[in-house]
Parts: structure tokens; C-alpha cells; sequence
């Protein structure tokens, strides 16, 4: 039952734009893209699975596909998968995980909220 319904979140997600939410049709191409996880966060149980990632500075939540352990692209060094729908729509997504990288790296979570 449970893995039931794993299956249809990661079918659905797996069709849904990253950085815009639209649904990707079937046939369309997308626009993946691999990334490395910070060192603190665990992802260890969530291999092949969907997980949601907080953009506090896009304001904006995002999901991810933590690559399996067996892909090629775990392999190259990343741990993340994002798909998006279009070439603008990556660089968008980039651009907003790249800025908060540079801001949040290294510093406390409970930071992000503005005091
Ligand atoms: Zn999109």
C-alpha cells in the first residue's frame, strides 16, 4: 500500500517542472539536471526517492530525486536530480540553489527566518 503510493508521488513528480511546478507531458523533453547535497544533510534513506528542498530566498520549495546509489550519475558525484521543463527554467532553478548556497552554506537552518 505504501509503496503504492510512493510510486504514483514519484511518477507524478518525476512529470513536474522543479522550478515552475507545471506538468511535463509524457512525450515532452525535459531539462534535468544533476547537483551535490550539503555534507549535513542525510539522504541515505531517501534514495530513489523525491524529497523537497526549501529555497528560503526564491521563496519557493523545490523537489529533488535523490539519485540511487547504482546510477552513473551518483557515480560522476552528484546526489540530486532536479527536472524542469525548459532550458529557462534550469538556469532559473541554478541560479536560485547556487544563491543559496552562497548564503546559507555552512550556517545554522534555524537562521532562514528573519528575526
Ligand atoms: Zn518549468
Amino acid at each position: 500500500m505504501v509503496d503504492q503510493n510512493n510510486r504514483e508521488i514519484v511518477d507524478r513528480l518525476i512529470h513536474t517542472c522543479a522550478w515552475c511546478t507545471l506538468l511535463i507531458p509524457t512525450n515532452s523533453e525535459t531539462f534535468g539536471f544533476g547537483a551535490r547535497a550539503s555534507h549535513n544533510v542525510d539522504l541515505i534513506e531517501k534514495k530513489g526517492q523525491f524529497v523537497s528542498i526549501n529555497l528560503s530566498l526564491a521563496q519557493k520549495t523545490t523537489v529533488a530525486l535523490v539519485i540511487p546509489e547504482d546510477s552513473p550519475a551518483r557515480q560522476a558525484g552528484f546526489d540530486l536530480f532536479f527536472i524542469t521543463c525548459s532550458q529557462d527554467c534550469a538556469e532559473q532553478l541554478k541560479g536560485a540553489l547556487h544563491f543559496e548556497l552562497d548564503v546559507y552554506d555552512g550556517l545554522d537552518p534555524d537562521l532562514d527566518e528573519p528575526k
